[in-house]
């Protein structure tokens, strides 16, 4: 007898309860060794008044077995809430969200037959670190936090991936041609590493027509490298076209524990009905096992599944005239899979885990660099303004340039408007006002900005923050104003 692994499972809202029954009772026919701990999560929560969607005693369970197979739950609408998903990922250090879309055609019906790829999304950084704030009447912001080891570790995840599940070719999208600094580390980063993988293919793809060809011609992929934003929107538009959102799992993985579940969310519509095909949280519960350890269970659990498939028993997500047999509901698609367990696919090549497939473990500390020489040179000042047209700001602010910094741009919404803007550009209330050393060397002290500050609000303005304009080892850290 296989030695018991603790697992925390959530059955989570809509239809995560019918597709999680489901799933345990596949794992348990199929021998899976495992200790289930139960936590709630989701929506009751939530109306519970927590506003996380947990409550820290859960934790105590996912902090101890580090192992979650997670079902989907509804994330209520409106402000106040922080989303379940971000919070567990993040809190748990889950930087990688490995997403597998593959098409089971002729048996599920797709336009890519061919199609077999796996979608790496960084899964703590960009958009999603969750700051954001209202500065002015008609601006919100929120920050994209892109990280040189953040980047190491997903970009470095993404090719070991690659190479311990045979996979040939690693792409990377990014929008640098755009976002000079953020995601043009992403690619940086993505390049150095690929210089360590010559047994692979490497390339790169601006993310825009990297989503064309991969919505048009998806089996010309084979691991794509992505920031969070366009990781999470492209892996769904990849699950759909490979058959079915139902379909897909997901693992999300750190150093210190992972979760697994499916990509699709709680389909309140269907729920209570079974009516939902449990294939997603199924896919994701058989890369726990891997990950788990236990490869023999995920194969057999993969090739009943593979089984069932072709023998074209299909939930209605994915039934189709000509390629199904018959039309079941979530009870006896698990049955079905269930029944074949321990036989192989005949039409599909059936599934074999070997030791070190799945995903990667451990992966060596990202490298710290030593510090740059950083330098101030500079800084913008964000102010909420609308009392008149760009040229009338200009003038105000000049008022207080000194010796140390002196006022070289307006932008509005990163356009220049002055000096000699356009009458055409539109104006919001936001506008980003820098200023440049004008010293000897060229570089400011802190003190330099606290008094240019002083001097602004003395003006009347309203400044709502200031960013730093520093050079990293004589490079600018910061882009310049379009059409500056
Ligand atoms: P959804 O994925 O729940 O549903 C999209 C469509 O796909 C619906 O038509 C649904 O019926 C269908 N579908 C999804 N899974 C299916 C399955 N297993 N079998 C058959 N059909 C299936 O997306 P949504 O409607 O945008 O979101 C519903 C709720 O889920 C929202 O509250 C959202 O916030 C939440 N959500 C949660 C997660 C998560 O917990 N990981 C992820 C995404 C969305």
């Amino acid at each position: 007898m296989m030695k018991k692994t603790a697992i925390t499972v959530a059955f989570g809202d809509g239809i995560g309860p019918e597709i999680m029954s489901s799933t345990l009772r596949v794992l348990q026919e199929a021998g899976a060794s495992l200790e289930i701990e139960e936590i709630e999560i989701g929506q009751r929560v939530y109306e519970r008044g927590v506003s996380s969607g947990i409550e820290p005693g859960a934790w105590d369970s996912l902090r101890r077995t580090r192992v979650f197979l997670k079902s989907p739950i509804t994330t209520p609408q409106g402000g106040g809430y922080k989303s379940l998903n971000v919070t567990i990922r993040k809190s748990l250090g889950l930087y990688a969200n490995v997403r597998p879309c593959v098409a089971y055609a002729p048996f599920v019906k797709t336009l890519h037959p061919k199609m077999n790829l796996v979608i790496v999304r960084e899964n703590e950084e960009d958009l999603y670190a969750g700051i954001e704030h209202r500065q002015t009447d008609e601006v919100m912001q929120c920050l994209k936090l892109i990280s040189r080891p953040g980047c190491e570790k997903i970009v470095r995840y993404a090719f070991e991936y690659a190479r311990q599940n045979h996979r040939k070719k690693v792409t990377c999208f990014t929008k640098d041609n755009i976002m000079k600094l953020t995601d043009g580390l992403f690619h940086k980063v993505f390049d150095e590493i690929a210089k360590e993988y010559t047994d692979l293919e490497h390339d790169h793809m601006i993310v825009d027509i990297g989503a064309a060809r991969l919505a048009d011609t998806p089996e010309m992929f084979d691991v794509i490298v992505m920031p969070n934003l366009y990781g999470d929107i492209l892996s769904d538009v990849a699950a759909q076209i490979a058959g079915s959102v139902g379909m897909a799992g997901s693992s999300n993985i750190g150093e210190q524990g992972a979760m697994f579940e499916a990509i699709h969310g709680s389909a309140p519509l269907i729920a209570g009905q079974n009516l939902a095909n449990p294939s997603g949280l199924l896919r994701a519960a058989m890369m726990m096992l891997v990950h788990i350890g236990q490869g023999e269970v995920a194969t057999r659990v993969h090739n009943a599944w593979l089984c069932t498939l072709e023998r074209g028993i299909h939930t209605g997500d994915i039934f189709s005239e000509g390629n199904s047999r018959e039309r079941v509901g979530t009870d006896k698609f698990t049955e079905s899979v269930i029944q074949r367990l321990g036989q192989k696919p005949t039409q599909f090549t059936p599934v074999l885990y070997a030791e070190g497939d799945g995903e990667v473990k451990f992966l060596p500390p990202p490298t710290r660099r030593p510090p740059a020489k950083k330098e101030l040179v500079g800084v913008d000042v964000f102010l909420h303004w609308r009392d008149g047209l760009p040229d009338k700001l200009g003038e105000l602010l000049s008022q207080t340039s000194n010796k140390e910094l002196e006022l070289k741009m307006i932008t509005n919404r990163g356009v220049k408007v002055w000096p000699q803007g356009l009458p055409e550009t539109f104006c919001t209330d936001h506008w980003r006002c820098r200023f440049m050393a004008q010293t000897p060397d060229g570089t400011i002290q802190h003190r330099d900005i606290i008094s240019l500050l002083e001097r602004v609000s003395m003006t009347g303005l309203d400044f709502i923050k200031c960013e730093n304009l520093c050079n990293f080892d004589g490079e600018p850290g910061f882009t310049l104003g379009q059409g500056q």
